[in-house]
């Protein structure tokens, strides 16, 4: 009888997930009897890591093609429950008939969404990069301004939150708001950032790199406040001052998909769920987590996974190829990353590349850019439709670390 994977999701974890199991079916030779499908509302991989970018283009590259290349099957729908003790999912389809599909192992790879906590007028009145529609919301806001009248408001935007997708957008900011209002526009960019550094995630070591680049790029900096409003025309802070602002981009942290709150056992503060070293979900049985909906140990130090690309790709190949392994008696992968980088676009400044997790500065400004080009243009790009070499770079040790 025909086994079945089932992967929820095809973003970076879910496409190199069902890839890889793809690959580990293949290598057993058990194509006839086992299954990989993927479910998620289209055959397209959005590259999230690019949407804070100026231009969206490429943001969405279909990957039918290489599904069908290592056979690996599509149903475009949305996963809304999961029944582990019986041992399926039930899916709406795109077409909005409902589905229940049973599986012999599961691998949930839904990803993350942008964390927007109760603050008036934020779900009417902000903007974000989280995913395409909305990346490209803000774009078309950004356009319009050009048909206002000039004001403070117009020609302000406000960053709520100073992480890492905050830093990246801000530094676009000031450049992306001239070409629509023109060079000469008194624009003003504000990051507000509750902690009292910027980039409070990021640690002491980049900080005074980060800082000077944002400075350069002419964004300002409010921290030790946060964003405790939002109207149509302005925001106003924890501190009791308000800025004049049509535009406020919202981007304070991400929370993992709600579906993770259905696989039981331990879950953090993110809602990830706790994986072994295998990514299995302790607590059920046949259910790996991958991407951003699991917290995993990259190392032996008591590090942990990160909600990010550079993990979640490497989660995705491992979570496959055990959810395929254990089907087809190949032994198991046990997850290890140890090596870490980041690597932060600070806009016309350039980019900040670093190694390790106390982020030691290696590159900086054109140096630090090129490598960010070359992350965000090629290395987290799907592979080409072509099965060998798609499966060559499928195997759970492959990291794709500069
Ligand atoms: C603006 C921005 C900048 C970033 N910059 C970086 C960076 O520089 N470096 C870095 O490493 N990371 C970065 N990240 C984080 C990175 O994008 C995520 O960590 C990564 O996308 C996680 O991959 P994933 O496959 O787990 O989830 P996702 O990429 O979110 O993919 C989730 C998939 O699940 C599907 N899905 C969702 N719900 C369901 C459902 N109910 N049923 C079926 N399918 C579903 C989605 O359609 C999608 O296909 C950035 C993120 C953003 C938003």
């Amino acid at each position: 009888m025909t086994k079945r994977i089932l992967v929820a999701g095809s973003g970076f974890a879910g496409m190199w997930a069902a890839i890889s199991a793809a690959r580990a079916v293949a290598i057993a030779g058990r194509e006839q009897d086992i299954e990989v499908t993927i479910v998620s509302p289209s055959a397209n991989l959005t590259v999230r890591p690019r949407l804070y970018e100026a231009v969206l283009e490429n943001m969405n590259p279909d990957i039918a093609p290489l599904l069908e290349a290592v056979d690996v099957r599509h149903v475009a729908g949305l996963v809304q429950t999961i029944d582990a003790g019986a041992h399926r999912i039930e899916v709406e389809r795109v077409d909005g008939t409902r589905t229940r599909l049973p599986y012999d192992k599961f691998v949930l790879a839904t990803g993350s969404r942008l964390f927007q906590p109760p603050v008036p007028g934020l779900p009417e009145y902000s903007f974000n990069v989280d995913q395409l529609a909305s990346a490209r919301a803000l774009d078309a806001h950004l356009k319009s301004l050009a048909d206002r009248p000039e004001t403070v408001a117009r020609n302000t935007v406000v960053v709520a939150g100073g992480g890492f997708t905050g830093i990246e957008t801000a530094a676009e900011m000031p450049e992306r708001l001239r070409a629509v209002l023109g060079s000469a526009a008194a624009v003003r960019v504000i990051v507000v950032e509750q902690a009292s550094h910027i980039g409070p995630d990021l640690g002491p070591t980049p900080r005074p790199v980060i800082e000077e680049a944002l400075a350069e790029c002419g964004v300002e900096t409010i921290t030790g406040a946060a964003v405790a409003a939002i109207s149509a025309d302005g925001v106003v802070l924890s501190s009791g001052e308000r800025i004049a602002t049509n535009t406020v981009v919202w981007t304070a942290g991400a929370r993992a998909n709600p579906l993770a709150a259905q696989i039981e056992g331990e879950h953090d503060r993110f809602g990830r769920v706790v994986g072994d070293a295998f990514l299995r979900a302790g607590a059920v049985e046949d259910v790996f987590v991958t991407g951003d909906v699991v917290r995993a140990a990259t190392d032996d130090l008591g590090n942990v996974t990160a909600m990010s690309c550079q993990h979640a790709m490497s989660l995705g190949r491992v979570a496959g190829h055990n959810a395929a392994a254990e089907l087809v008696g190949l032994p198991l992968h046990p997850y290890s990353q140890p090596k870490y980088v980041t690597c932060l676009d600070l806009g016309p400044w350039g980019a900040l590349f670093t190694e390790g997790w106390d982020r030691q500065v290696r590159l900086t400004r054109e140096t630090g850019k090129a490598v960010k080009r070359e992350i965000n243009t090629q290395w987290i790009y799907p592979p080409a439709a072509d099965r060998n070499a798609a499966f060559a770079i499928a195997n759970p040790d492959h990291v794709i670390v500069p």
